[in-house]
């Protein structure tokens, strides 16, 4: 269910008026009253561009600023989000909650308090596909590679096989999932994500290392480009990786 804005007397932070859900999930740097309200971020009948370039991450405020403002004069209103014309139906009901739970969870999973912005921003970006890779629109480098260079029987370089099925993504899975009791099997990546962060907890702490491991592993993938290190030290693949992965 989505809210059109009118009068912008929907809740700022827990109403989902953006199409993201609840926006107090992408900024948990703030207090989120329930109380403030979206006409708070409305001046004139445009956007208070000022005031949400105060809160809001970049990718949020570039959702938010083309959202249209309705009439003042009126409220709110709901509509049904995936039916085209916006009215209610069982099965779309049905078929937006089976389809978008899982979505949701990998979603509010990849932010945590603790982590910082960028890095959660990668799983976010993993889990919406906006990562560059060949099978993405976007190229990850000028001169498109078709193979990966992690592994030694090189593939073809996707998000499925980067943070999934390479030779670094597998050590690195099974290196922090054994000790958590997940077992590493090929999935698709967003699939083994819902499973590890679905993983029951038995305390507080557990909970928060099940959350964020996936987290850094990712970001550590990323981060951890063999190419920049071939380039710069001019070492084998097997040689970068492992300096990197003796950093641990
Ligand atoms: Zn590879």
């Amino acid at each position: 269910m989505l809210w059109k804005i009118q009068n912008g007397q929907s809740s700022f932070w827990w109403d989902n008026w953006t199409g993201h859900g609840a926006i107090a999930t992408y900024c948990p740097k703030y207090v989120h009253s329930i109380k403030t309200k979206v006409s708070y971020f409305i001046l004139d009948k445009e956007w208070d561009i000022q005031r949400l370039v105060e809160i809001l991450p970049d990718w949020l405020l570039q959702h938010v600023t083309p959202i249209k403002i309705g009439s003042e004069t009126k409220q709110d209103y709901l509509i049904w989000k995936p039916a085209t014309d916006g009215i209610f139906t069982n099965k779309e009901a049905w078929n937006d909650i089976r389809e978008h739970r899982q979505k949701d969870l990998l979603i509010n999973k990849a932010w945590h308090k603790n982590i910082p912005f960028k890095v959660s921003f990668l799983t976010w970006r993993l889990i919406k596909s906006k990562l560059p890779f060949t099978n993405n629109s976007v190229c990850r480098f000028v001169d498109m590679l078709v193979d990966c260079l992690c592994c030694a029987n090189a593939q073809p370089e996707t998000i499925q096989h980067f943070f999934m099925e390479s030779e670094p993504a597998q050590f690195l899975w099974k290196l922090f999932g054994q000790p958590l009791g997940i077992k590493y099997r090929v999935k698709v990546v967003k699939v083994f994500l819902t499973e590890w962060w679905l993983t029951k907890r038995n305390n507080g702490v557990h909970k928060m290392i099940i959350h964020i491991t996936p987290i850094i592993i990712c970001w550590v993938m990323w981060k951890t480009d063999v190419r920049v290190d071939m380039e710069t030290k001019g070492s084998s693949i097997g040689g970068a990786w492992n300096s990197k992965l003796n950093e641990f």
